[in-house]
């Protein structure tokens, strides 16, 4: 009987894993699918500037909805479409969107798009982004590239050159999650940076008194500062931690405060309220009063 029972065990085991592998099989040639069957789509969560409140700009987040799972997390797919070699199209099927979606928008208003780092190092990064401003005629300073410190991780020969290449387009680029990955100072050397995003780490909760987070965002404040750089609060939620956010400086905010992700005509309505300001771009208004 013991020996049945193992052997049953065991072949549970088996078929567990098997199930796990297959699983990931299916959903990776669902993936492979879903762009044609149009089952992605782009969200656009406002960045707002934090002293005025105002809509400065918008994150492109890309979404599945699965016919059969319903909505599966980016988090989830990302990673898998990184590894099963599918980043790249998905990456750009979302620049291309979300560009033409802010072709839409008044012209001081940002939108930023994330790239994996598989794509940054895509020896036709810059042709890509290049063609994608091109057709939908936004003008380069208003996108904003967001990458990760997984970029220099994977570092190849020509990454300082994708930067000034990447610059020289004249967009944007922000560096994301800063603070949860190797953080180290050289990059920010390196790289020339025009936004940090605090990541929501260190911004959640930031408000109780017994939060070192406070300490960690005045010292990335003082940093960005001091490199001539914007910063951005991801993940606020909260009036209190919003507060201290304007208190320690922070010069951007992104969070279920101000406005979930939301779909490309609800964004086009917040985008039409936005001001134009001085300079072009409303991000860099005066504080209200
Ligand atoms: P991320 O680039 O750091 O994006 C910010 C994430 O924080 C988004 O999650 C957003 O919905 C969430 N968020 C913003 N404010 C709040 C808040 O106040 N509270 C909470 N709880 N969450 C907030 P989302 O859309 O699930 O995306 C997760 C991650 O997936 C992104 O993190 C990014 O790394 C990746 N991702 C999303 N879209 C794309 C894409 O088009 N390309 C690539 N390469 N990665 C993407
Ligand atoms: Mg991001
Ligand atoms: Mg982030
Ligand atoms: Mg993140």
């Amino acid at each position: 009987a013991a020996k049945g029972a193992g052997r049953g065990k065991h072949c549970f085991y088996e078929a567990s894993m098997h199930s796990e592998a297959s699983d990931r099989q299916v959903l990776e040639n669902d993936l492979r699918q879903a762009i044609d069957k149009g089952e992605l789509w782009v969200a656009y969560q406002p960045i707002v500037s934090a002293a005025g409140e105002d809509v400065c700009g918008f994150e492109a987040l890309v979404r599945w909805n699965h016919p059969l799972r319903g909505k599966i997390s980016p988090e989830k797919f990302i990673p898998l479409a990184e590894e099963c070699g599918l980043i790249g199209r998905i990456g750009t099927w979302v620049l291309e969107t979300a560009l033409e979606e802010a072709s839409k928008w008044p012209d001081s208003v940002r939108i930023a798009i994330n790239l994996s780092p598989i794509q940054f190092n895509d020896p036709n990064i810059v042709e890509i982004v290049s063609n994608a401003i091109a057709r939908t005629n936004v003008r380069a300073s208003r996108v904003e590239l967001e990458i990760t410190e997984g970029v220099f991780l994977a570092e190849g020969d020509t990454t300082d050159e994708t930067f000034a290449k990447l610059k020289d387009l004249g967009v944007r680029l922000a560096l994301d999650d800063f603070g949860t990955g190797y953080s180290s100072l050289g990059y920010l050397k390196k790289a020339p940076f025009d936004k940090i995003k605090i990541d929501q780490s260190f911004v959640r909760g930031a408000a109780s008194t017994t939060s070192r987070n406070s300490a960690i965002i005045r010292a990335i404040v003082t940093l960005a500062e001091s490199l001539q750089m914007d910063t951005c609060a991801e993940g606020v939620e909260t009036h209190d931690d919003l507060q201290l956010i304007r208190e320690l400086g922070v010069s951007h905010v992104q969070g279920f405060i101000f406005g979930r992700p939301v779909e490309g005509l609800e964004a086009r309505e917040l985008a039409a309220k936005a001001v134009v300001v001085a300079d072009g771009f409303q991000c860099l208004r005066e504080p209200r009063q």
